[in-house]
């Protein structure tokens, strides 16, 4: 049974966790939160173990009516790995947990809005899980970078890729933001490539892969409007949809069955029943599918909540190393209902 922390209860953390707690061979030992807001009384509510980040704040608990266990440090000490759901912004912070991790002896997870080099190694299940086992710091990478990870997979099992150009269009918020932006405009990434094309190659070091965003008024999903030059020029559409549709975290959608645009999927994933109405599956329009002049063409929809949450189970599997890639995938699958 691996021992499984949770410090930063938002967006991912929460998901996080709640992933965890369907893992038959983990168990969550408690979540740090920095404040005793609705989402603790969430946690406590599914009997998770609560555990003030901030010391100097414990109190504020308790003020609140919300037991705690402890604080973050007596959370980390009981865990065998620490899956770090902090924002990511500031350094400094990133560098201070991580010296408590590594003081502790204990291995540590952190998400796509750290920088590769905190943990020195990034992790996407299709292309770098035999290459986490043993490995004391690993990083998730982003939402769209495993967005991009996992339908490039694909597309790799049938022809390899010798360049790929893709133009990410990107929410502005999350749904429980209320501070984020624009509302009223659409924001490029002036810097060009954007991030997203080296941050595939901390995965894929050898992909040629260049980037653009931009960011609108949306708080749903991301979409990429994805161009690959392909080495096999005899490659068909049809070839690259049949490699989508053998992987289990990809689903085709089509316009004739109602899939118009981000709104329709998102229906669709509530419909699912999932926690938090999530789809942890990329969305990719099979109409969109096409091969010209041997470029392939197509656009994927990321739902940026929730596609992260089966690697990060993964990835926990994988730097423990006692469960091959197959079979860890199955299990995180099936746990959390990717048919
Ligand atoms: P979030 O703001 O929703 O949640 C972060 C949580 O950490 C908050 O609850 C906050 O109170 C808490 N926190 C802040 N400072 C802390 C501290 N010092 N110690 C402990 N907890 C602290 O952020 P998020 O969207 O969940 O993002 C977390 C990470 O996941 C980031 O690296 C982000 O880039 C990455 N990520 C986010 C998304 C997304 O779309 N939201 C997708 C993929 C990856």
């Amino acid at each position: 049974m691996i021992n499984v922390a949770v410090n930063g209860y938002g967006t991912i953390g929460k998901r996080v966790a709640d992933a965890v707690l369907k893992q038959d061979d983990m168990k969550l030992v408690g979540v740090a939160k920095t404040k005793p807001d609705f989402s603790a009384k969430y946690a406590t509510g599914r009997k998770i173990r609560l555990y003030s980040a901030l010391p100097e704040k414990a109190g504020d608990f308790s003020k609140a009516g919300i037991d705690i266990a402890g604080n973050a440090a007596d959370l980390f000490k009981a865990a065998d790995v620490v899956v770090d759901c902090t924002p990511g912004k500031d350094p400094k912070v990133s560098e201070a947990y991580k010296n408590q991790y590594k003081v502790l002896g204990k291995k540590g997870i952190w998400e796509g809005g750290e920088a590769h080099e905190l943990a020195g190694f990034s992790f996407n299940a299709f292309w770098s899980y035999d290459q986490a086992k043993g490995r004391q710091f690993a990083r998730v990478v982003s939402c769209n970078t495993t967005g991009l990870c996992r339908s490039l997979w694909s597309v790799s099992q049938v022809t390899p890729i010798e360049r790929v150009d893709a133009v990410m269009v990107r929410r502005a918020a999350d749904p429980g933001d209320s501070k984020n932006g624009p509302i009223n405009a659409i924001k490029p990434v002036v810097k060009v490539p954007s991030h997203h094309g080296p941050d595939v190659r901390t995965v894929i070091p050898n992909l040629n892969i260049n980037t653009m965003a931009v960011a609108v008024p949306t708080t749903l999903m991301h979409v990429h409007c994805v161009t690959a030059k392909l080495k096999d020029r005899g490659v068909k559409a049809d070839d690259i949809i049949s490699s989508f549709e053998k992987n289990p975290r990809l689903v085709l959608v089509d316009e004739a069955s109602g899939f118009k645009s981000t709104a329709e999927i998102m229906e669709y994933a509530r419909d699912l029943g999932r926690p938090f109405g999530d789809l942890y599956e990329i969305a990719i329009w099979r109409d969109s599918v096409s091969v010209v002049d041997g470029s392939l063409y197509f656009y994927q929809a990321i739902h940026q909540e929730s596609d992260v949450i089966p690697d990060n189970i993964d990835c926990i599997r994988a730097m423990f190393g006692k469960v091959g890639k197959e079979e860890s995938m199955k299990k995180t699958n099936k746990s959390l209902g990717i048919k």
